[in-house]
């Protein structure tokens, strides 16, 4: 086996990106940096390849692949650009895992790519295994491919079953901190703006995340996630409000005895552990400090006020196409939201039409979830407009 493990680094430029080559430039004996992806930002794209010397480095945005290329000339860097471009540099020979860091559907493609070239995935982009969960891991369990979760509460449930995986598992139970509304009711919500909604009470994310998170449909994502990740039915997916974030999930086996899994709200741990899996790095994050958390408390979701959780778990079970309508009528209310042309409850209102109007499949193939996408995002477009 080669000392370094060698990594593709797809989305380098977001908030997992930066903190995977945060955790990359700690541990230089043992990783290297083979690719690294950004869709738009260029200069620090350019800045990280510098820095950390990929064999090659791909730009989306072709406008700008002219500035990177005569950047990275020098440095001997091979720039690449294009619709395909990601999808080849995935299958490249040296990659031993691919960090899947895209937001969004965007990232169902390389994936796909990557798991039949034969790497390993250490899976950020939840959306994949939404959009297409049984696609993904049963290509996945053909190609002899570990998925590696990045999530910090599938990471909390992957760290407690290590060493258990003759074990049943009875239960998950997913933590959710409820978002910077937790508390609030439908009508508190009609006027809230963008502003507060990006403002996350514990974790620092990129802006589709930090909405996904306050109207808590990342938690809905993550049940979907978590029962492709982990071979589970929907009603073994529970999720609990923990509003400190220190229990990131737990385990509860067919004995009753839980496992949790406990630290800091810090991306860089569950990314550190997909990265280094089986083995623990010593590392210098911040520990954790009971004395400094007199009380960690639980509540039951209010599913009445975040319909997401409820459409999620809805979607679950009607399964087929269904997660991957949920998806993309979610990514585009949450552009839209973004750009400030629907309010906070309409996202969830738009996903809901979309569920009810687009026709179901019940076992779709690739072609059928790349055209349910398309459809979805076509009909959230006519209820926007
Ligand atoms: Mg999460």
């Amino acid at each position: 086996m080669k000392s370094k493990k060698s990594i593709a680094i797809l989305g380098s430029t977001g908030s997992i990106g930066t903190q995977a080559l945060e955790v990359l430039r700690v541990y230089p004996a043992k990783f290297e940096v083979e690719v690294l992806t950004a869709q738009n930002n260029a200069a620090l794209l350019i800045q990280q390849a510098i820095e950390f010397k990929p064999n090659v480095v791909v730009i989306g945005d072709e406008g700008q692949y002219e500035t990177v290329k005569n950047a990275l000339d020098a440095h001997d860097i091979k720039v690449f650009t294009g619709e395909n471009a990601l999808s080849s540099v995935v299958q490249m020979d040296a990659v031993d895992i691919v960090l899947t860091a895209l937001v969004g559907y965007s990232g169902l493609k390389p994936t796909i790519k990557a798991i039949q070239a034969g790497k390993n995935i250490a899976l950020a982009n939840k959306e994949t295994l939404v959009v297409a969960g049984e696609l993904i891991t049963s290509l996945a369990r053909e190609k002899g491919v570990n998925i590696y979760p990045v999530d910090s509460e599938h990471s909390a449930i992957f760290q407690c079953i290590v060493g258990e995986f003759h074990n049943k598992i009875e239960k998950i139970i997913l933590t959710a901190s409820g978002g910077p509304f937790r508390g609030k009711k439908r009508a508190d919500l009609e006027a809230v703006t963008k502003a507060q909604a990006l403002k996350h009470p514990n974790w620092t994310m990129g802006a589709k995340i930090t909405i996904d998170s306050a109207t808590l449909m990342n938690k809905g994502l993550e049940v979907i996630e978590a029962k492709w990740l982990f071979g589970l039915s929907a009603d073994q997916v529970e999720v609990v409000v923990h509003p400190q974030s220190i229990i990131h999930s737990m385990v509860q086996f067919e004995d009753g005895s839980i496992k949790a899994q406990m630290g800091l709200p810090d991306m860089r741990l569950p990314i550190q552990f997909a990265l280094s899996y089986p083995e623990r790095f010593k590392s210098d994050l911040p520990r954790f400090d009971f004395t400094n958390y007199p009380s960690l408390t639980f509540e039951k979701p209010d599913t009445e006020t975040f319909r997401n959780l409820t459409l999620s778990f809805e979607a679950l079970k009607r399964a087929g196409n269904m997660p991957c309508v949920l998806n993309a009528a979610n990514e585009v209310a949450v552009a839209e939201f973004l750009k400030d042309k629907i309010g906070f409850l309409q996202m969830t209102a738009i996903v809901e039409r979309c569920l009810n109007t687009i026709s179901y499949i019940e076992h779709p193939s690739l072609e059928d979830y790349v055209q349910t996408d398309k459809e979805t995002r076509i009909k959230a477009l006519e209820l926007i407009n």
